[in-house]
């Protein structure tokens, strides 16, 4: 897609739902900065920062950071110049208290988000993907029972989130149990 429109959007979806591929897709298809929490926190991680060392136990346990730490992380990314295009931002906001601090970031930027896209997926589909992911992939966090605490997080903490942004942007509901290629194109129609 060659036009000059700006997109920033903010996807949602449980531990599992796809939201990184599609993310991903999103910056190849549209040149959007792609702004992924959880792979920046396990960055930091890997190198050893203080923040590193900050967050580790809580990605361990499956536990969200706490708000101010992620917060004072994101701020700078999204002012960053290369956001022109727009951004994807995949893991964030989790909270509404993030939330809040998210809007009030954007409106000082005057980068309003434009949209949320939510991808649903059967919670038996995101553990079982979770569990093949756990055989690929060397990530602490996709054990059964952290597994188990995501995806209550996201349930009891995440999903208020969504109460809460669709007041003032719009939300869109995906099927995100289709093929990635299917997801791809509903998300890309949702955006339009
Ligand atoms: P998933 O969506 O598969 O759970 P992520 O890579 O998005 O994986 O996040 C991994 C972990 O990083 C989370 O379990 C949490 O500990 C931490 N994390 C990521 N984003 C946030 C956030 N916005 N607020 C608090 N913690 C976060």
């Amino acid at each position: 897609m060659a036009d000059a429109a700006r997109h920033n959007l903010a996807l949602f979806g449980a531990a599992g739902s796809g939201k990184g591929t599609q993310a991903k897709f999103l910056r190849r298809e549209l040149g959007v900065e792609h702004i992924a929490t959880g792979e920046m926190l396990r960055h930091e991680r890997s190198q050893g920062t203080e923040l590193g060392q900050t967050v580790a136990a809580y990605l361990d346990a499956g536990k969200l950071v706490p708000d101010e730490v992620i917060v004072a992380m994101i701020r700078h990314r999204l002012g960053d110049p290369q956001a022109d295009a727009g951004f994807v931002l995949d893991g964030f906001p989790r909270t509404v208290a993030q939330a809040r601090a998210l809007q009030q970031m954007l409106a000082s930027l005057e980068r309003p988000l434009d949209v949320a896209v939510v991808l649903d997926v059967p919670t038996e589909q995101l553990i079982s993907r979770l569990a093949l992911r756990a055989r690929l992939e060397e990530r602490g966090d996709d054990t059964p029972d952290v597994i188990a605490e995501r995806l209550r997080i996201y349930r009891d903490q995440t999903e208020p989130v969504l109460e809460y942004l669709a007041q003032s942007v719009p939300v869109v509901r995906l099927d995100g149990a289709q093929p990635v290629e299917e997801v791809s194109q509903a998300l890309l129609q949702a955006i339009a």
